[in-house]
């Protein structure tokens, strides 16, 4: 972060003054963050790029989520820059930009992921400090992109990112229809690359019904920590996410939400709902806790439009990507 002489009251992001230029109006970036293009040399290095992958090429069921992005980037029109939990004026720490939509094959699964993890690292590199990329917050797509954004992530590191996954599904399945990048596979591709480090990862909200319990005894196998949807709910479970949170320290984290974690009553637009989830005041609760956590890059995935009423799930995913950067603010 530069040292200049600049007042607390000059904000690392610039914001366009909603009594100026209402949130209604204009072209929708994520949050009103400038575009990458607009961020003046004042505002560099940024420290975060927000960027939409709009691609569902690696679903089991219902596909739909390449239209995720523009819906997160409209409803999130309406997210206001000051958290009040913790205190902090997100704009205010970080310098914050929307680069725009990551390039995609859709008949291409592999292809693309490749393609995304390339483009989403140079982009980190020529838009970050000497030595400090942006670090990357990819908006989904389904959960196959994940991987991307972590294979990018991880490039800036000497070491496995620790993973901390909101998710109401594992992701750790070998292959389905014979696919290994699926959005049911993305941690166990980014385990069997030592990406991540299967010690250092947490899965919160995981329930059934499953296929088998194959994918559950590979993650108990390699040392992931699962934290149920049941046992989440307890004393028991919040101890267990806080031995974790204080294990994994100050290494670099990498967070990664499925929207799907969400009960289907307060998210219904996603493409594998599962009923019985988190509320979504359990889960922005839940995010908040994690205060002090280095976040080194971060994903929302899994939001699906077309089956989404009056946009709520949308406008939840807008809201955890403010949450996301907020742990950031915080922890600076
Ligand atoms: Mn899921
Ligand atoms: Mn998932």
């Amino acid at each position: 972060m530069p040292t200049n002489s600049s007042s607390p009251k000059s904000p690392r992001t610039i914001l366009p003054d909603p009594r100026q230029s209402p949130r209604f109006a204009g072209i929708s970036t994520f949050c009103r963050y400038p575009r990458t293009a607009d961020v003046d040399d004042a505002h560099r290095p940024i420290d975060w790029l927000l960027y939409g992958v709009p691609f569902d090429s690696g679903v089991t069921y219902r596909p739909g989520a390449r239209f995720a992005p523009r819906a997160i980037r409209d409803a999130s029109q309406y997210v206001k820059p000051y958290h009040m939990t913790h205190s902090v004026g997100v704009v205010e720490k970080l310098s914050i930009a929307d680069a725009g939509d990551a390039p995609v094959q859709p008949y291409a699964l592999k292809e693309t992921l490749d393609s995304v993890a390339a483009w989403a690292r140079q982009q980190s590199t020529s838009h970050g400090g000497s030595g400090t990329p942006s670090r990357l917050l990819a908006v989904g797509g389904d959960h196959s992109i994940a991987y991307a954004n972590i294979k990018a992530t991880h490039a800036a590191q000497s070491q496995p990112l620790a993973l901390v996954h909101f998710d109401a599904h594992l992701d750790t399945v070998d292959k389905v229809w014979g696919e290994s990048w699926g959005h049911a596979s993305p941690f166990r591709r980014a385990i069997d690359e030592t990406l991540i480090d299967p010690k250092a990862m947490v899965s919160i909200g995981v329930r059934g019904p499953l296929n088998t319990p194959t994918d559950l005894e590979f993650a108990r196998d390699h040392g992931v920590t699962i934290l149920t949807r049941e046992e989440i709910a307890t004393n028991t479970g919040r101890s267990a996410l806080s031995k974790k949170i204080r294990e994994i320290g100050t290494r670099p984290a990498y967070l990664t939400f499925d929207i799907d974690a969400i009960d289907p009553a307060f998210a219904p637009g996603t493409g594998t709902p599962s009923v019985g989830g988190l509320s979504s005041t359990e889960a922005l609760e839940l995010l908040r806790s994690l205060k002090g956590l280095d976040i080194a890059g971060a994903d929302v995935v899994e939001v699906l439009p077309d089956r989404d009423p009056a946009g709520i799930t949308a406008l939840l995913a807008a809201h955890i990507v403010f949450e996301i950067l907020a742990l950031d603010a915080a922890r600076r």
